[in-house]
């Protein structure tokens, strides 16, 4: 078998291209625009040429997009009180803490300060654990730009064994959540599972281990999902977490690095900003981006709500 590549990077197009559409309808009765405000830390440069995708993003969509720059010394304090700020900011509808952060910072308690409705990366206690309980909150980038992929494949997840190698709050864990919610049998593996042993049985591996290469092409069980969050650099080169050309033998879909989940992550942060500042997920009637499997009642917040420090 040789597997069907899934092109994130048209699939972003596609994402973009309807937020575009649906700021442009939902505009006109709700005032102002998005603003999406990112804060760096250091001179990390995976970060800026991150950071650079999201500005280019954000602008092409006619977001009020800012940065705010601190030094890689900065203090715990500094941080809480510009977070504090754009929390009052009522033009300021996401916040984005780029990590990683310098090793002082830590990034779990920095991130708890930020408005919860503002929080466009869904890493605030508040989000997770509405996620946990599969209330409607803020999804993390990665894992529900990985849930669109699997849309756009028409893959069911209900009743299938997704095996999700890696456990971190940004990536692993509420990717099992999603996956779980959407009723796939979902296992997270971290470095003590038998990772082959899980790989082998799963019809869908999401792969966000960190590690260039590790999961293995041979563990790949003939017409599984592969997805690889992994991006590594070697000798320039960006390479994901799976072995490509072997696991392509065996897959029925897989996604390439980069051009596959890479990409999905600046629209699915647009799209966050997108529901911060338009306070609930459009109706199907307002907005064909609805893709949501978790359709329902998000009541409509106030368009500002002022936090007391
Ligand atoms: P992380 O916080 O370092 O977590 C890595 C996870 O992998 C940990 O849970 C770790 O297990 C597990 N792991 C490491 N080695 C393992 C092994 N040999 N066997 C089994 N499990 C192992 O990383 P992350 O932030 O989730 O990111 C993972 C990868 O995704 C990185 O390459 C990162 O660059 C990439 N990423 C990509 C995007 C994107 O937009 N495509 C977004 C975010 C991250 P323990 O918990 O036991 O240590």
């Amino acid at each position: 078998m040789s597997a069907q590549l899934i092109d994130g990077i048209s699939i972003r197009t596609k994402i973009l291209e309807q937020i575009a559409r649906d700021l442009a309808r939902l505009k006109r009765g709700q005032g102002g625009v998005p603003g999406l405000t990112v804060i760096r830390v250091g001179d990390d440069p995976a970060s800026i040429a991150y950071i650079r995708q999201k500005k280019l993003a954000a602008e092409n969509l006619g977001f009020d997009y800012r940065e705010h720059l601190f030094a890689a010394s900065a203090r715990p304090s500094e941080l809480i009180e510009r977070i504090r700020q754009l929390n009052r900011d009522c033009t300021v509808h996401g916040i984005l803490l780029q990590l990683p952060l310098p090793a002082h910072l830590n990034a779990d308690e920095l991130a708890a300060e930020i408005d919860p409705d503002k929080d466009v990366d869904g890493l605030h206690p508040v989000n997770a654990g509405k996620l946990f309980q599969g209330r409607h909150g803020l999804r993390p980038c990665t894992p529900s730009g990985v849930m669109r992929l699997l849309e756009e494949i028409r893959f069911q997840p209900a009743g299938k064994k997704a095996v999700i190698v890696g456990r971190s709050n940004i990536v692993g864990k509420p990717m099992a959540m999603l996956l779980l919610a959407a009723d796939a049998t979902a296992t997270i593996c971290h470095r003590r599972s038998d990772v082959p042993d899980a790989v082998r049985q799963a019809d869908l591996v999401v792969a966000a281990v960190g590690t260039p290469r590790s999961i293995k092409g041979a563990w790949i069980k003939p017409g599984a999902v592969v997805i690889d969050v992994g991006i590594n650099r070697i000798d320039g080169k960006l390479v994901g977490d799976v072995e490509f050309e072997e696991a392509s033998q065996r897959a029925s879909f897989i996604t390439p690095v980069p051009g596959g989940v890479g990409a999905m992550t600046v629209a699915m942060l647009m799209h966050n900003t997108f529901l911060a500042w338009a306070g609930r997920p459009p109706s199907s009637a307002e907005a064909g981006i609805l893709f949501w499997s978790e359709t329902g009642p998000w009541p409509m917040r106030a368009a500002c709500v002022q936090h007391p420090i």
